[in-house]
């Protein structure tokens, strides 16, 4: 069955808000057995919105919108629905009651005219509860055809998805049940993964797509059937098969992450570990922390950002002195020195250039990253795209803990 998303709001045009609702939906109706067809964006105009709402309206069996159903004139999604399904808007009592209420539950004893708005409904139409704000969502359904409409803000959207949207798209859609799988892979490039993949290409169920990301390439498989045994009979082969082609270049699936897979492995094997940051300001250890039970194998770390802190944490000044601190040499004397100074198994070194200005002649997004064990240390160079500092030092730190991943694997 397919869908379309409708986002609107001036602001998402202009780049001042980046639509994340739409995403929001898009990863999750494919699960509740809606194809996304096509996600529009749209200003704060009652014509155009109408003209795009009424096209996704008569074309697919269910509509998402998201924004536009605040009090204020610029908040036309009602407007849009009424003017698309012919119908006039009015005051619903009931609602009127909730709203009244949820001011009165705020300390104000009257409610701002505008408010009124937000108490609409057209006949086709019912709310749907907003459990944090004043805006009720609609459930708007005419000619067998649905139009949702749900909050602007992440949060009211979110809840009102989860807890009163989701069952009822179940009731309403039987008989399709969409499975899918994340492999995530790294150490190759998106072509030779595609050239890799090629036997499972091209299928129309179960779907494979590949994805670049900053930690590596995904393969997404998506399949579809009547119940959920017959999707995974057309999933599980199609993983099994994944799995077997990219071997050890797969570092975890579906929603893991690859400081929980690193995790995994140092707590497997009771090794611990210990970092020294420079450019990552840290991150590299609160992204460690992230995972419960980080506690049983990190030491902890040193972020060491100035070359006095480095020679003062055991890297040796005549290294920083002939290489520079962003250097090959002195990624693997910080590993070597967090092993050393703070009694792990395993030390990361990070050092480079976050930008936008270069370092010793080294262009922002330059990254060194030192992984030392008992069988000595050894650095690799890395060069991030650098237009925001931000990015490069998350890419640093997936890129080490990737690293970190590949030493565990060789030892
Ligand atoms: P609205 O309901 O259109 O007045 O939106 C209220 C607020 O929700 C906006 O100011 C944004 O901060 C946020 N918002 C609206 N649409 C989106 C969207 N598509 N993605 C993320 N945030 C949004
Ligand atoms: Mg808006």
């Amino acid at each position: 069955m397919y869908a379309e998303i409708i986002a609107s709001g001036t602001e998402l045009l202009m780049g001042e808000t980046q639509d994340t609702n739409s995403s929001y939906l898009g990863s999750r109706l494919p699960a509740l057995g809606l194809e996304v067809r096509q996600i529009t964006l749209v200003g704060d105009h009652l014509e155009r919105y109408a003209e795009v709402l009424e096209r996704s309206w008569r074309r697919n069996p269910f509509t998402f919108t998201t924004g536009g159903l605040g009090p204020t004139v610029d908040d036309v999604t009602r407007e849009a629905i009424a003017q698309v399904m012919g119908e006039q808007v009015q005051v619903d009592e009931e609602q009127r009651q909730v709203l009244l209420r949820l001011f009165r539950s705020r300390g104000q004893q009257d409610m701002p005219a505008r408010n009124i708005k937000q108490a609409w409904l057209i006949p086709s139409a019912r709310a749907i509860p907003n459990g944090v704000g004043t805006a009720p969502g609609w459930w708007a359904e005419k000619e067998g055809r649905v139009i949702v409409a749900l909050p602007g803000p992440p949060r009211e959207l979110s809840l009102m998805w989860d807890g009163h949207v989701v069952p009822q798209i179940k009731e309403r859609v039987k008989g399709s049940v969409v499975l899918t799988r994340t492999i995530k892979t790294i150490g190759l490039g998106e072509a030779l993964v595609d050239e890799m993949a090629t036997e499972v290409l091209g299928v129309a169920n179960p779907y494979v797509g590949t994805y670049a990301k900053p930690d590596g390439i995904y393969l997404r498989v998506i399949a579809r059937g009547g119940t959920e045994a017959e999707a995974r009979r057309l999933l599980d082969p199609v993983d099994h098969k994944l799995r077997a082609i990219f071997g050890k270049n797969v570092w975890g699936v579906d929603d893991e992450s690859v400081e929980e897979t690193v995790g995994a492995m140092l707590r497997g094997r009771g090794l611990t570990l210990a970092t020294m940051e420079s450019c990552t300001g840290g991150m590299l250890a609160s992204t460690i922390t992230d995972v419960p039970g980080s506690s049983g194998y990190f030491r902890g770390g040193v972020i060491s950002y100035t070359n006095e802190l480095k020679i003062a944490s055991g890297v040796p000044a005549h290294l920083i002195e002939a290489h520079g601190a962003v250097s090959e040499q002195v990624a693997s004397a910080m590993a070597q020195a967090a092993r050393a100074r703070l009694g792990a198994d395993l030390g990361v070194g990070v050092t480079g250039v976050a930008g936008p200005e270069a370092l010793e002649g080294k262009p922002p997004g330059t990254v060194y990253i030192g992984i030392a064990d008992a069988r000595g240390a050894k650095a690799t160079a890395y060069r991030f795209p650098a237009n925001n500092r931000t990015l490069v030092k998350r890419r640093a730190v997936t890129s080490a803990l990737i690293a970190l991943r590949a030493s565990l694997l060789e030892g």
